[in-house]
């Protein structure tokens, strides 16, 4: 594709990404596509001879679009949000164009450095401790998701609590790990990854709010020092999943430097609130954690993939991850000069993901991104009101942010009619979770493109097929 090829068809794309978001509210929110129909269409094998980028196009509208499930849509509901905005599929763009891969410093200096400022950025801008700051001897990385945040810091936290040695012949690693029953799944996958074995991850007990209780914590952990296990590492999540419950950071903190063990916060959604000073909240006790993620690809206009994980002492990750070939070496590699991210992550290769988050934030401001987080917990509150107002429906859990946990008062069955009903409309998308045992409705607020009326029209659509099932 010559350049001027390249610049009819580039804005065609970007003409045709507009149109998309102009007619979102045309298509069914979830995709109606049954399994196979996507791949029925598409030829067995590729073209022999290159085709017209314009048939590439028509395709994807005919063959593509319709196996799509809209999460841009300002009626998506479901999961939790996964921004996009415009300067971030533009800063994604220029990352594209570049073609870079940032593996280290000397491979792009500018992938490095600016990448180093954004998270120093999000520091000042979350009011996350200082300690997490460059100048202040910890350090920021974007990662690809929560999930790979969580790993690095698992295994980071195995070579400190095997002082380096997890990996060689003899030594003593009877490691125990710690979460709560509500914690993300991500984290006994990383067990698993991490060679702890499942066995060793505790899922402890949480209240009426779905928080972690710390006397049970407590309460393992001297277990298992009696049993003579190593407690390691301690998962604690600001905003659940399944519920947004915050565990008690402050207590559980208190008990890691009792006891020597790493704390790790995930903040993978309500992590963005701390913007607003109201929600500055969320951060009480992040000053005793070793390290903490969140991702600007949930609720901070970002185009997934963007995780930004902080660590206060980034040398306890470099020492686990750090191996190097002869290939890779440079003049500055292991010198305090530069940072080469490659040890700070699984992969060697890594995409220029601090752009569009430059983007972002400088297109938005942070007062832009304040009022993004306002209208979303503004928007849950008034579904929570409508859901508290109608006596056959009740509430699951508190509702602090921009999540409302629901179900008619009946049977899991009639829950479940419901949720699938609504689905298979197309007006809506919304995801279930189990709180209490009882099959429970989300209610996700938290796209940019979601106003007022989307979200009680969507409460009359539920009450209107309700009434078919109560
Ligand atoms: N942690 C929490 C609390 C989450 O809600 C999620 C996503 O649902 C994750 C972790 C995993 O996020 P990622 O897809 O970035 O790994």
């Amino acid at each position: 594709m010559n350049s001027k090829e390249f610049r009819k068809n580039g804005k065609n794309v970007i003409d045709w990404i507009a149109d998309y978001y102009e007619r979102i509210e045309n298509f069914s929110v979830m995709s109606r596509a049954k399994v196979n129909d996507i791949r029925k269409n598409l030829p067995n094998n590729p073209p022999i001879n290159g085709e017209p980028f314009e048939s590439i196009m028509q395709d994807l509208e005919d063959k593509i679009l319709p196996g799509i499930t809209h999460w841009q849509s300002p009626n998506f509901y479901g999961f939790f949000p996964a921004n996009s905005s415009s300067p971030a599929i533009l800063g994604e763009l220029l990352s594209s164009g570049f073609g870079i891969n940032g593996m280290i410093w000397a491979s792009s200096p500018s992938c490095t450095e600016l990448e180093t400022h954004m998270m120093d950025w999000l520091v000042n801008m979350l009011d996350l401790p200082k300690h997490f700051h460059s100048s202040f001897g910890g350090g920021g990385v974007i990662q690809d998701s929560a999930s790979s945040a969580t790993l690095c810091a698992l295994l980071a936290a195995r070579e400190k609590a095997t002082n380096g040695a997890s990996n060689i012949k003899g030594v003593k690693k009877d490691l125990v790990i710690y979460c709560s029953t509500q914690s993300h799944s991500s984290i006994e996958k990383a067990v698993k990854i991490a060679g702890i074995g499942a066995e060793n991850l505790r899922h402890i007990n949480v209240n009426h709010s779905f928080a972690m209780k710390v006397d049970d914590l407590e309460k393992n952990i001297k277990y298992d020092i009696n049993q003579g296990k190593i407690p390691a590492f301690v998962f604690a999540t600001s905003g659940t999943t399944s519920s947004t419950a915050f565990d008690p950071l402050i207590g559980i903190g208190e008990l890691c430097i009792k006891y020597n063990i790493w704390l790790h916060v995930d903040a993978a959604m309500a992590g963005t609130a701390a913007l607003c000073e109201e929600f500055r909240w969320i951060n009480e006790g992040l000053e005793n954690a070793d390290s903490y993620c969140f991702n600007p690809h949930k609720w901070m206009l970002t185009n997934f993939d963007c995780d930004a994980f902080f660590i206060k002492n980034p040398k306890t990750l470099t020492d686990s991850l750090s191996i190097q070939p002869e290939y890779l070496k440079t003049n500055l590699n292991g010198s305090d000069t530069v940072i080469d991210y490659r040890d700070w992550q699984i992969p060697l290769g890594r995409r220029f993901r601090a752009l569009k988050l430059w983007f972002v934030i400088r297109y938005y401001g942070i007062k832009g991104l304040k009022a993004h987080v306002r209208k979303g917990v503004k928007l849950s509150q008034i579904f929570q009101k409508l859901v508290q107002d109608d006596n056959r429906f009740e509430l699951m859990a508190p509702s602090p942010l921009n999540l409302v946990c629901f179900r008619i008062k009946g049977s899991d069955e009639i829950n479940e009619l419901l949720l699938n009903h609504l689905n298979m409309a197309g007006d809506m998308f919304i995801t279930h979770t189990r709180l209490n045992g009882k099959y429970t409705l989300r209610f996700c607020v938290g796209n940019p493109l979601t106003k007022r009326y989307h979200v009680e029209s969507s409460w009359e659509k539920i009450v209107k097929a309700a009434n078919k099932f109560i």
